[in-house]
């Protein structure tokens, strides 16, 4: 399933030129047109529960125009993939400006989401990515901002037109989260098999721990990788690797400047790499009671920018996109991050964006 402009054709990947130019212009920031998966047999399914498909559909006019057209991967042989970034947000607080951490890859018809923090199914919604073509999830480490929406993304997307398995990979302990978020909800899912007639969902959910780096799932369209990284105290710690038919895509996760990481990432098209400010954490934790330990943990578990790009460079990958920013509050512009990033690496670098789809 393709995800699409506002004009209904394939989101670009910016140029060099261009990436300057939406620093300043923000053009490619506007969210894809929501639907393009939307499935027919969902769609009989609400048209006979008597629910009026525009007002899920968000409202817009153009968006059952898009959900009856065929998608180009269905047309296609090899599918091509699309990596979406839901929320661009680092640390556990709400942020005006941007949603917490999660990302979604498309390959075909199927959806790989990496990370679900706050909001995740919302976000996925607002990109015109079907819930229930959810493959799999990939936590990266259990943190809050990373792992809030994980039992909540399978539960709406269950709720919404789920009904195929989602095989859950993560860190310890991803299985005890799975079992204890059914148990929880077990009020509200048993109702709706029994009203809704929905199919179980604890078998739906298959949660695969894992504790080294190495290989973690090969489907058809995509090999995942893991390296394990450096975010104490949080550990094990993961940062993943995708490799799609058409390309390769890292997600850093969390951490400190990895060995690890350079080695996953080498010769990657595109490597998602967390960013932290810490000069402008200075200025922040002047105000934080727990100042002092929080700017130590900060130090010790994640990337200060003047490092990001020669990371990239180690590894030799074409394309550098910053996310999970530190601090988001108030947030920096991103010029600041650019001009910190891209004297170390001659790739491509973006700023990341909740919704921004390359
Ligand atoms: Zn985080
Ligand atoms: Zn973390």
């Amino acid at each position: 399933m393709g995800v699409r402009s506002r004009k209904g054709e394939p989101h670009p990947c910016p140029s060099p030129e261009e990436e300057r130019g939406h620093l300043a212009i923000p053009e490619m920031l506007v969210p894809p047109q929501p639907f393009p998966g939307f499935s027919p047999s969902r769609r009989r399914l609400l048209q006979a529960a008597g629910i009026s498909l525009g007002a899920i559909a968000t409202g817009t006019a153009g968006a059952l125009t898009a959900a009856t057209r065929p998608s180009q991967s269905s047309r296609r042989s090899e599918p091509e993939s699309k990596l979406i970034l839901l929320g661009t947000a680092g640390g556990p607080t709400p942020k005006t400006d941007r949603a917490a951490p999660a990302n979604a890859i498309v390959v075909g018809d199927d959806i790989y989401v990496i990370d679900c923090g706050n909001g995740v199914a919302r976000q996925m919604v607002k990109a015109g990515l079907d819930l229930g073509r959810i493959r799999a999830v990939f936590i990266t480490h259990q943190h809050s901002d990373h792992n809030a929406d994980y039992g909540n993304l399978l539960l709406l997307a269950w709720a919404t037109d789920l009904a195929t398995p989602v095989d859950t990979y993560g860190p310890p302990p991803l299985k005890q989260m799975t079992e204890l978020f059914l148990e929880m909800d077990a009020y509200d899912i048993g109702i709706r098999e029994q009203d809704e007639g929905r199919p179980p969902l604890a078998p739906l959910i298959r949660p695969h721990e894992i504790t080294r780096g190495g290989p973690v799932m090969h489907a058809a369209n995509v090999k995942v990788t893991a390296a394990r990284v450096q975010h104490p105290p949080v550990a094990p710690a993961f940062a993943y690797r995708f490799d799609c038919p058409d390309r390769s895509i890292v997600f850093s996760g969390d951490t400190r400047p990895s060995e690890n990481l350079v080695e996953l990432a080498r010769g990657a098209d595109i490597l998602v790499h967390e960013v932290i400010d810490l000069h402008a954490i200075d200025q922040v934790v002047k105000y934080e009671a727990v100042a002092t330990r929080l700017r130590a943990h900060l130090e010790a578990a994640h990337t200060p920018m003047s490092e990001v790009g020669q990371i990239a460079t180690r590894a030799g990958v074409k394309t550098l996109v910053l996310n999970h920013f530190v601090p988001g509050t108030p947030p920096i512009p991103d010029q600041v991050w650019y001009d910190a990033v891209k004297p170390h690496f001659k790739g491509r670098v973006v700023i990341g964006r909740d919704l921004m789809v390359l």
